[in-house]
């Protein structure tokens, strides 16, 4: 069912009155900028196995693995570009009606599109660099891909030794202590929580609507598919996310 006016208009009004929003998006948003969806049916982790972390650390030649499944997902990363969606939550921000944004994505679209870094969440780490497991030192992609290419090993730390893997959560790694915290408090002081190309089934996901939710807050839900929270929305629309969101923030 596509958005009809009468949604549009609905969402419009809801953007409008909000105060403090929050702003939460997951790989819907993306997969219109045509970045996979790695949890699909479909998706790259249905093909190939997800690399759990445990392994990561244990194995040398898991470390390899997912270096080059790293690379190999490269050029689809890196020529992805924000598109209308992540331009309209871009000025939602820019206009002070969002708060912030947290995401499940770990792509940088939403600072690509303007959203300054201290208002972008993320939930799931950041696949454009990497960082050095033991001290966190910080490492740009391009000389590790380019050592890659001589010779396919893992990357190590040169201050410490230390493992370096990107600056995403795997499966099997704690979400980070700092981000649930900010995300946590910025959902219970919103009031309105617009959620984005999430199912919102898995938790701690799942559970920011119903922090919302509890503490009065509106939700509005924009996804392809029924998700988990529609129960729980004042507002649900299954469509594509730029279009709808394009014209509830810019009408014309
Ligand atoms: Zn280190």
């Amino acid at each position: 069912m596509d958005a009809g006016k009468q949604q549009t208009d609905q969402l419009r009004q809801m953007l409008d009155q909000s105060r403090r929003m929050v702003v939460f998006t997951g790989a819907g948003i993306s997969t219109e900028s045509g970045i996979p969806d790695f949890r699909s049916p479909g998706g790259i982790w249905s093909k190939n196995e997800p690399i759990n972390y445990q392994d990561f650390i244990s194995s040398e030649k898991t470390r390899i693995e997912s270096w080059r499944r790293r690379f190999a997902l490269g050029e689809v990363l890196d020529q992805a570009r924000p598109n209308a969606g992540h331009l309209a939550v871009a000025k939602l921000v820019q206009r002070n009606k969002a708060a912030c944004v947290i995401t499940q994505n770990i792509d940088g679209l939403h600072q690509q599109a303007g959203v300054p870094d201290d208002k972008v969440i993320e939930l799931h780490g950041n696949t454009h660099y990497a960082v050095c497991l033991e001290c966190g030192k910080r490492f740009e992609l391009v000389p590790i891909r380019q050592a890659f290419e001589q010779k396919p090993h893992a990357p190590v730390c040169d201050l410490c030794g230390g493992m370096v893997k990107t600056a995403t959560v795997s499966f099997g790694q704690s979400m980070p202590a700092a981000e649930m915290h900010a995300a946590r408090e910025q959902t219970v002081n919103c009031d309105l929580f617009l959620s984005l190309g999430s199912s919102l089934v898995v938790y701690p996901a799942a559970g920011f609507p119903e922090i919302a939710k509890r503490n009065n807050a509106r939700l509005a839900i924009i996804n392809r598919d029924p998700t988990g929270m529609d129960h729980l929305a004042d507002l649900v629309i299954h469509d594509s996310i730029g279009p709808v969101l394009a014209a509830a923030v810019d009408p014309e």
